[in-house]
């Protein structure tokens, strides 16, 4: 394999730091429907620095998946916290339960569903969550890259292990 940047996969990018922050509403509302969030292009750059080659923001069976290895048909979607009800850093605004906790439910019904309906199509589905992409988790990145069949992930040139 040529050259690896693996310095690619340690460096947070400033954009992704700023995700540490307290989101406003309307801030969270602005990321939901953004692509490229943070933790996804944190995530990317990881992957790539493996030597991990993908395709993005792909459907596949009809369902928007961030990211896509067409060869072992592993399908990875990277969960924002808020969003898709992270057990760790979901919390709501209590005044307006009644707004969220029912948006929230079917997001997680969504979820499950699409799952479901990826694994019957014979996809392999990697759910990660944005905290475990700020910084990426060592532990991420070879959970992917497992399940693409690669066992045992390289890291840069010196073949050093994280
Ligand atoms: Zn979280």
């Amino acid at each position: 394999m040529s050259e690896l940047k693996s310095r690619a996969s340690t460096r947070i990018p400033k954009r992704v730091q700023d995700a540490r922050e307290p989101l406003t509403r309307s801030e969270i509302m602005r990321r939901v429907k953004q692509k490229n969030s943070g933790a996804e292009v944190a995530l990317r750059s990881a992957l790539h620095g493996e030597g991990l080659r993908f395709r993005l923001h792909r459907r596949v069976e009809s369902i928007a998946v961030d990211i896509v290895f067409p060869g072992p048909k592993v399908a990875v979607l990277v969960d924002g916290c808020f969003w898709h009800g992270c057990p760790t850093h979901a919390t709501y605004p209590k005044s307006n339960a009644s707004y969220w906790l029912p948006k929230l439910k079917e997001n997680k019904r969504r979820d499950a569903r699409q799952t479901s309906l990826l694994e019957q199509a014979g996809w392999t589905v990697v759910r990660v969550w944005e905290h475990d992409c700020i910084p990426v988790k060592q532990t991420v990145v070879a959970r992917i890259a497992r399940a693409c069949g690669k066992s045992t992930p390289c890291n840069g040139e010196n073949g050093k292990r994280l």
